[in-house]
């Protein structure tokens, strides 16, 4: 049995806290990987300023570098645009691996905008990492009412298999303030380096 965390986003770059937080949850929560799921299309983000699908994964995969962090484009190839789709699906795909859901505490404040987010809750656990500026709207989002009797300690973390589901960890580690909307300000044209570059195909790509 694997023990897969799935960070889904649209890493538009992917960043340095993407890589931070990934570490982390792999070491709180005795996980053999992580794999990020990048997004042919995020359905709450904007579609201007979002990069070409292979300039982000090519980003991803430049980020996740000697690190158990794989870049995947399981959304584009299952054709699944929602959370709750693509994690119905992965079960009878890897029959042998286990799933946690992690999130940055920003998506759990607007978890229950997410499309049958109840369901997401009740088909795998979920793993919030403190994010600077998040926490406190965070612990007051409607889908937090819904799941706080849902939260396990975080010293049994790494006892998620065993969970009774919904369940909730929220996991603390030194906040990391990287966000992908800075760094686009900063460099719109971020993506440039990456559009010609023989990494971007997208087929080789497993998960
Ligand atoms: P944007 O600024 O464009 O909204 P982002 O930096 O939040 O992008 P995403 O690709 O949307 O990046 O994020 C993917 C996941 O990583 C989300 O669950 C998000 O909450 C989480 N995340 C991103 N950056 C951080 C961070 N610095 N600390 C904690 N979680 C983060």
């Amino acid at each position: 049995m694997k023990r897969i965390g799935l960070l889904g986003g649209s890493f538009n770059p992917a960043h340095r806290g993407h890589r931070r937080l990934s570490l982390h949850a792999i070491r709180a929560l005795g996980l053999d990987e992580v794999w990020w799921l990048v997004s042919p299309g995020n359905p709450l983000k904007p579609v201007k300023g979002m990069a070409p699908f292979p300039a982000r994964m090519a980003s991803a995969r430049a980020m996740a570098r000697r690190a158990p962090i794989r870049p995947s484009a399981i959304e584009q190839r299952l054709k699944t645009r929602y959370t709750a789709d693509t994690l119905a699906k992965l079960p009878r795909l890897y029959p042998k691996h286990r799933f946690i859901w992690l999130m940055g505490a920003d998506n759990l404040a607007q978890f229950h905008r997410w499309e049958r987010w109840r369901d997401i809750a009740r088909q795998v656990p979920i793993a919030v990492i403190a994010r600077p500026g998040y926490d406190g709207n965070a612990r007051a989002s409607p889908a937090m009412s819904w799941l706080r009797r849902a939260v396990r300690p975080a010293g049994q973390a790494k006892n998620w298999t065993c969970w009774r589901l919904p369940a909730l960890v929220m996991l603390r580690f030194r906040p990391d303030p990287t966000s992908a909307t800075r760094l686009r300000a900063a460099d719109p044209s971020w993506h440039r380096q990456f559009s010609s570059s023989p990494q971007t195909s997208t087929s080789s790509v497993k998960p």
